[in-house]
């Protein structure tokens, strides 16, 4: 059977003329995480993926904004209730934002707190440069039965991938995870049933133009090899991924 492709992390309010790109994408042949920076974008970016159903959209509040002075934790706390998705969040280690880190981790820190008190809730976690501090938070923060993260654009180290495995975590996957022998050998070394592709689009390049969702492929057909299997076989796998994370398949 055809499966459709798996853009589990882009910004699709971040391209150029984004409403056409919704438009563009409502009823494709592939299933779309749309995360946001801030929750003022929310609202807009519900009403834009309305009736679509393989456009999801996830409530963000993302540390770079964060560190930048957005304070915007009561409106994400307010729209919670609405999402069941929640991203992009996490913490940025890089040296433009490190110096707010302990703002950016209170700020986390509520995310996680307001997340796990609901209940449910699927994660798309940035973690630049901390990939230890974002899984000490999510332990301390995030019990495995009140939500589920992923690692959107993991960087960390093979011993901190098989600790965030062991979280119940999974990894969002991208075109830029693949192109160094060292990183393309911790991808493979993820349990394969903890695997997801993303874009990050529009802030990764594919054919020197911003990566759109269907550009995933390419990274699929990067897995397929990576992973020693078929195209075919890695779709499927991706989206019964996908429906184990959602709690459509056990
Ligand atoms: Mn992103």
């Amino acid at each position: 059977m055809h499966q459709p492709l798996l853009d589990f992390h882009c910004h699709l309010d971040l391209y150029r003329d984004h409403e056409a790109v919704y438009q563009k994408f409502r009823g494709e042949q592939v299933e779309i995480l749309a995360v946001t920076t801030t929750p003022r974008a929310w609202t807009k970016n519900l009403e834009l993926a309305a009736g679509a159903s393989n456009i999801r959209v996830a409530l963000g509040l993302h540390p770079q904004l964060v560190a930048e002075g957005v304070e915007e934790l009561p409106l994400f706390q307010k729209h919670l209730s609405e999402a069941k998705y929640v991203g992009e969040v996490g913490l940025d280690a890089s040296p433009k934002f490190y110096k707010a880190f302990d703002k950016q981790r209170k700020a986390f820190e509520g995310v996680l707190r307001a997340c796990s008190e609901q209940g449910g809730k699927i994660l798309s976690l940035h973690s630049v440069r901390c990939t230890g501090e974002v899984m000490k938070m999510l332990e301390a923060f995030l019990p495995q039965d009140r939500g589920t993260a992923v690692f959107h654009w993991f960087t960390g180290s093979s011993s901190e991938a098989r600790r965030a495995a062991q979280l119940g975590c999974y990894f969002s996957i991208n075109s830029e995870m693949l192109k160094s022998e060292a990183r393309r050998d911790l991808v493979a070394s993820l349990p394969r049933e903890r695997i997801l592709t993303e874009t990050d689009g529009p802030f990764t390049m594919t054919e020197g133009r911003p990566s759109s969702p269907l550009d995933v492929a390419i990274t699929i057909n990067a897995l397929a090899s990576l992973l020693e299997t078929t195209v075919e076989e890695v779709s499927s796998l991706l989206i019964v991924n996908l429906q184990r994370l959602e709690g459509k398949k056990s």
